[in-house]
């Protein structure tokens, strides 16, 4: 609980709820994604608007409360709650504004990317984003942003024009190109460390109706099919992304039943180009060896964008690791095809998504995300509703990522990272992280942001 003083002043001060551990909506409030996360904070606040998130960054500086703000919920590690701090929930800020004229969306921080999809659908319009539609606007935007639109339209922090951002003194800034330009800098990619967004600018793109959906092979063609998919996507048109998986089919439609619940490795295609090409242009991925399955077509993106949704349920027990790759070698291909069958259930998964094409527009240092050069980041995932289950699948993401890691080139892309210590962090950040720290002393030198892949203030990594 809140010291009598602290609760006056942030009731005095706050609009939105109040909720402390007596209070009936504690339970749900402080929980996040990962059910391995169990935390109970002191406080968390219901921001209603950019007066309360001023508050509550002012009450948690002056207290020396632990802050961690909460945009989705989504981060694995975590980041957004704490033991015994105060948690600044952002979910009830969700408005959003299309500018159809401009091409811009501004989303406050409380959005996930199901509420812009939708928004911007209307207009024929829409933004790189994840492949998860309940996952929040603020976390993935400020870690970089990969999904099905990553070469077609870079990252989703490549097309944020500006943000609102509170400070950790409590003040209130632009970070665009003209205003605090090295804070947008910051921004694109290099995580919550510096503020509070409190509002997200993007640029938006003409995408509507996409052809779109699975393709399953037997796990007999995985072999093939990862040769494939490798040599075929780093020179396919910009207009089409592809990932590849491992995974379980899950039981229900679109999939045939004698595949359901069944191991197999997919490609998840998305065409964005004009609806008369899309079958040429995905053609090849189709001839190269007879699919099981093949669940292509013209879809509304916002449908594809909540097609993973039902296999990603809040409140599973997650574990997960990653890395970015160069190159899928023929060495590394051989690590997938010996652990990526064994994937347990519905809810994991390998996944590799593709960085090139569009997300390779930006140089290295043009932004805080260094990996412009990484062809590939793949994330093993396992979740599970029981968590005496979690040891035997967490063994199996440690192996499988410790096979692959050899081949790593050598950071991994933060947003997947669970909370995996200094060291990780500056290798996902390379030649960029001295001037982060360097961002981090201007805008927050006591570290009140620190709930989050942390950038030091001193440097020292
Ligand atoms: C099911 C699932 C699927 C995913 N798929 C993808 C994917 O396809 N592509 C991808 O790139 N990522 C993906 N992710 C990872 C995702 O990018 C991170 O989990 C991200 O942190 C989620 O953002 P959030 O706002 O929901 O998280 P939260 O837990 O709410 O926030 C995480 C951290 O982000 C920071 N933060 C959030 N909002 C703000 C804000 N407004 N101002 C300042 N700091 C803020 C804070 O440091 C906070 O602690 C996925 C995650 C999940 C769980």
């Amino acid at each position: 609980m809140l010291g009598v003083k602290t609760f006056e002043e942030l009731s005095a001060s706050v609009r939105g709820d109040i909720i402390q551990p007596d209070d009936p909506q504690y339970d749900e409030a402080r929980k996040v994604f990962n059910a391995m996360i169990d935390r109970r904070p002191r406080v968390i606040v219901r921001c209603t608007d950019v007066a309360d998130v001023i508050a509550c960054v002012h009450v948690a500086r002056e207290n020396g409360l632990l802050l961690s703000v909460r945009g989705g919920g989504h981060n694995v590690a975590g980041f957004g709650t704490n033991d015994g701090g105060l948690v600044l929930d952002l979910s009830r800020m969700k408005g959003i504004r299309v500018d159809p004229g401009k091409r811009t969306v501004r989303a406050q921080g409380g959005c996930t990317w199901g509420n812009v999809d939708h928004a911007t659908h209307a207009f024929g319009l829409a933004t790189p984003s994840g492949v998860v539609s309940t996952t929040g606007v603020g976390g993935i935007s400020l870690g970089g942003g990969i999904g099905h639109l990553t070469r077609s339209y870079g990252l989703t922090c490549d097309n944020l024009i500006s943000g609102d951002v509170v400070t950790a003194d409590g003040q209130f800034v632009v970070a665009s190109e003209k205003d605090n330009s090295d804070l947008l800098w910051a921004l694109r990619g290099g995580g919550g460390n510096f503020g509070v967004v409190t509002s997200f600018e993007f640029r938006l793109h003409p995408v509507s109706t996409v052809y779109a959906g699975p393709i399953l092979w037997s796990l007999d063609r995985a072999a093939d099919a990862m040769k494939f998919y490798r040599d075929y996507i780093t020179s396919a048109p910009e207009e089409l992304n592809v990932s590849f998986a491992f995974l379980v089919v899950p039981p229900g439609e679109p999939f045939p039943e004698h595949l359901r619940n069944t191991n197999m490795c997919a490609a998840v295609v998305c065409y964005v180009g004009p609806m008369n090409k899309a079958q040429e242009v995905v053609r090849p991925l189709k001839e190269f060896g007879p699919p099981a399955f093949d669940g292509t077509g013209p879809v509304p993106y916002p449908m594809l964008q909540g097609a993973f949704d039902a296999i990603a349920p809040s409140g599973l027990h997650n574990y997960w690791k990653a890395d970015f790759v160069t190159d899928l070698s023929d060495d590394i291909i051989s690590a997938h095809l010996k652990f990526g069958p064994c994937v347990p259930n519905i809810f994991s998964m390998a996944f590799i998504y593709s960085i090139s094409g569009a997300a390779r527009r930006a140089g290295k240092n043009e932004t805080a995300w260094s990996y412009r050069d990484a062809n590939f980041s793949h994330i093993i995932a396992a979740a599970d509703a029981d968590a005496a289950a979690m040891p035997k699948h967490t063994d199996w993401v440690r192996d499988y990522w410790s096979a692959l890691h050899p081949y790593s080139a050598g950071g991994a892309y933060v947003n997947f990272l669970m909370d995996e210590g200094e060291d990780r962090v500056a290798a996902s950040y390379r030649d960029n992280y001295p001037r982060l720290a360097q961002i981090k002393r201007k805008y927050d030198p006591g570290n009140l942001f620190r709930m989050n892949q942390n950038i030091k203030p001193n440097g020292a990594a």
